[in-house]
């Protein structure tokens, strides 16, 4: 059991260290404006401050139409520099520039590589409201940092953490568990500690597979706690996890064990419930929970090894 436990750690501490790709080919700080020249080099560092924070800065009021002057016509999204311009000025964005071979998508005259720094300053001038702020942010952001922060924003949305089906619902948390008990009918359960049976009839039939989702409510917060089928290279194994509805710093306050055995073996697992920002399957592929061979759960089933009966139990504690 031990090789088990330690696999998932190094494997959830590879996930880890790629957990943030996002943005680090997006925006560039407002006070460096490069020269036409340079203007290969959009990658210079962002903020690195909390942009909330920074909001002492002259307050310009945000007519819409200056916002308007900041979208790109032909992808409508925000436009960060280098903001290109035509002989003619319009404006264009640094992802739509390449695709239009050389011709303004407003004009058709020839592009060529004149750069608006004029609207750069316009924008990194501006403060605007997170896009978040009907979920609880307040927070007044430089234009330039509007994206960073909204990737890592408190507020934003949480997806639907039902695995059984792509379900695209977007949420706060009581929306969401409201949304599972409701639309996905999954058990709800009160207290910290569980004992479930996973049962299925033909186990060898199935490659990949979830079982009905269960969400915990104890200590004020709510889990769900995940069974799945799945291979693990050429082994059929069963995984059972636990994910936190909340996000990741919250979800280290608690640790949780799961416990799985039958004709006298026993395996344990402990861990950290994963944030529901992580996504069922990326916590199943870094094997962050109770891996069983399937060989090993039938063992645990007893009977003729012809059905799976797979006693899970469990408890959620909060970490003093
Ligand atoms: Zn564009
Ligand atoms: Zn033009
Ligand atoms: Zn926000
Ligand atoms: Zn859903």
């Amino acid at each position: 059991m031990e090789y088990l436990a330690h696999a998932g750690i190094n494997n959830f501490m590879k996930g880890m260290a790629t957990v943030n790709p996002y943005f680090d080919d997006l925006q560039c700080q407002p006070e460096v404006v490069i020269p036409p020249q340079n203007e290969d080099c959009t990658d210079i560092g962002e903020h690195m401050n909390d942009p909330v924070q920074q909001t002492s800065k002259s307050n310009v009021t945000v007519s819409s139409s200056v916002r308007e002057l900041l979208e790109c016509p032909v992808c409508l999204n925000a436009m960060y520099p280098p903001i290109h311009q035509c002989s003619n000025g319009h404006t264009l964005c640094s992802s739509c520039k390449p695709r239009v071979h050389n011709r303004c998508p407003t004009c058709r005259h020839e592009l060529g590589n004149i750069r608006c720094l004029a609207l750069e300053k316009v924008a990194a001038s501006l403060e605007l409201p997170c896009k978040y702020q009907s979920f609880g942010c307040i927070g007044i952001i430089p234009y330039y940092s509007k994206l960073k922060h909204e990737s890592q924003c408190s507020f934003r949305p949480y997806n639907c953490p039902y695995a059984g089906s792509e379900c695209t619902v977007i949420g706060d948390i009581p929306y969401l568990v409201a949304h599972l008990k409701d639309d996905h009918k999954v058990d709800m359960h009160v207290g910290s500690t569980f004992n479930h049976r996973y049962v299925k009839s033909n186990p060898h039939e199935v490659e990949n597979a979830t079982w009905m989702l269960t969400v915990f409510s104890c200590f004020g917060q709510y889990f769900c706690l995940h069974f799945e089928a799945f291979q693990l290279g050429v082994a059929p194994v069963y995984i059972a996890f636990l994910r936190f509805m909340g996000d990741d710093e919250t979800a280290k306050n608690f640790s949780y064990s799961l416990e799985v055995g039958g004709n006298g073996r026993k395996l344990i697992w402990q861990g950290v419930p994963r944030s529901i920002r992580d996504s069922h399957r990326k916590v199943r592929d870094s094997f962050d929970g109770l891996i069983i061979q399937r060989n090993m759960s039938l063992f645990f089933s007893g009977g003729d090894r012809k059905e799976l009966k797979l006693r899970v139990t469990g408890r959620i504690w909060k970490e003093q």
